[in-house]
């Protein structure tokens, strides 16, 4: 394979722009702002040149429905070898007997395991949004809180799933599934007591690790796998690999329902590119360096965690077992909102994210969630993490001694620092972006 940046001027290729300047231009912009920022949203992660050729490679032009060696239309002998690739590669990864690699992303894998698992009114026990939990997993909004009965659990004072909790509403509701896993909880989870839970009430146990599966990859973090009927994943975040979901199980009359739930269930055609990039990325997963990466990822999150506390801000649950933290700004009398604003003036890009008994609608908030998965692929170790959480107690603090009007001068500082530290650690160095 030819992958030399002297011969070859990256993804942005002058086919592109000479043939679409406008969206050659949004592209590059995209890249020089990845690129000269710091990159600190959980969900996020800077995906291989191999992932980025196979996602632009030639299989898009490729319909297919159905399971590799059962499809409905012919020509789909190099379809089917990158999907069973992909399959293949995920049960190694996940040390299980089954893999469906197709779900366009982790919200349609949670969506066929609800459609394979359960029938409409049945009742779903899973983390509540403020506690971290995630929109598919029963929110009041999404398909699956609108055709299901959703009851949901929380954290307690210290930001801990509330165990007793979870217990007694699996014992008083008896629901048909319980979910574990979210979005903005950071800590690890006690996978076993789960399932002695989920067993007590005669549910089936669905571990969404979409911000833990990197870890799990690389032995950083425990598996779900041997505890849950079924887990679900997403492939780009700390993954690191092209957008999409997977769902994983040993149990194969789940297995075949899970594949039809996919498909016909809720989704059509492959979208074989993002199949062939998950391809790349389970290869890439299963490799001895992903493993350094993994735990990188995980010291990384500690070190950005450490150093903010360091510096007075709160951090949910006092720390993180995961890629990700969250800081809770009620203490500094600042919203979720302003400080996103704030951080990416400086060139710092995180969320903002509802904390435990958050009283700020949605859109406000009194958190800030950060992930270490994306700076530590382009080569972040715990000295610049350190250096991160500084800046970023530098724009809060700054903030919070004016009573939550912005600081520009601060702002304007940490963002030359920000810049003078993107340019030492590059990303897809040698990329032509002009
Ligand atoms: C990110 C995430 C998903 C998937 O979200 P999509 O945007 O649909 O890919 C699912 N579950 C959890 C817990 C997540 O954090």
């Amino acid at each position: 394979m030819k992958d030399s940046p002297a011969l070859e001027p990256g993804y942005f290729l002058d086919r592109l722009r000479a043939a679409d300047p406008e969206v050659h231009a949004a592209l590059a912009g995209e890249l020089e702002r990845q690129q000269d920022g710091i990159e600190l949203i959980a969900s996020e992660n800077l995906v291989s040149r191999a992932s980025l050729d196979a996602l632009g490679s030639v299989i898009v032009n490729k319909t297919v429905e159905g399971r590799p060696g059962a499809r409905y239309y012919g020509g789909a002998a190099f379809a089917d070898r990158i999907e069973s690739l992909a399959v293949e590669r995920a049960k190694e990864l996940f040390g299980c007997d089954f893999a469906n690699v197709q779900p366009h992303s982790g919200s349609q894998a949670n969506q066929a395991v609800f459609l394979a698992l359960l029938q409409p009114g049945d009742v779903v026990l899973g983390m509540a949004l403020d506690a971290g939990g995630h929109l598919s997993h029963g929110a009041a909004p999404n398909l699956t809180g609108k055709w299901f009965r959703p009851v949901r659990y929380g954290t307690d004072a210290a930001g801990l799933i509330d165990m007793a909790e979870v217990e007694r509403l699996a014992r008083e509701h008896r629901p048909k599934l319980l979910i574990c896993g979210g979005s903005a909880y950071p800590r690890a989870i006690d996978f076993a007591r789960f399932r002695r839970i989920a067993d007590a009430a005669g549910a089936y146990l669905l571990a969404d690790m979409a911000h833990f599966a990197g870890l799990v990859a690389g032995d950083a973090h425990p598996s779900p796998l041997p505890h849950a009927h079924v887990t679900t994943a997403t492939t780009y975040k700390n993954l690191r690999g092209a957008r999409g979901g997977l769902i994983l199980t040993d149990d194969a009359a789940l297995a075949r329902k899970l594949d039809s739930a996919v498909f016909p269930g809720v989704q059509g055609s492959v979208i074989l590119n993002a199949v062939a990039a998950k391809a790349v990325c389970l290869g890439e997963a299963l490799k001895p360096s992903f493993r350094a990466y993994a735990a990188q990822v995980l010291a990384n999150a500690r070190a950005l965690a450490d150093t903010l506390m360091q510096r007075g801000i709160a951090v949910v649950a006092g720390g993180t077992d995961t890629p990700l933290l969250v800081a809770d700004l009620r203490p500094l009398g600042l919203t979720g909102a302003a400080a996103s604003d704030a951080l990416e003036a400086a060139g710092l890009t995180c969320n903002k994210n509802v904390v435990p008994g958050d009283t700020q609608p949605p859109r406000v908030t009194s958190g800030l969630r950060f992930g270490s998965a994306a700076g530590t692929t382009r080569g972040f170790g715990e000295d610049e993490f350190r250096r991160i959480g500084g800046w970023i107690a530098d724009v809060l603090h700054a903030m919070a001694a004016a009573g939550g009007a912005r600081d520009e001068a601060v702002e304007q500082a940490v963002r030359a620092d920000v810049r003078t530290l993107c340019r030492a650690f590059p990303i897809y160095p040698g990329l032509d972006t002009a």
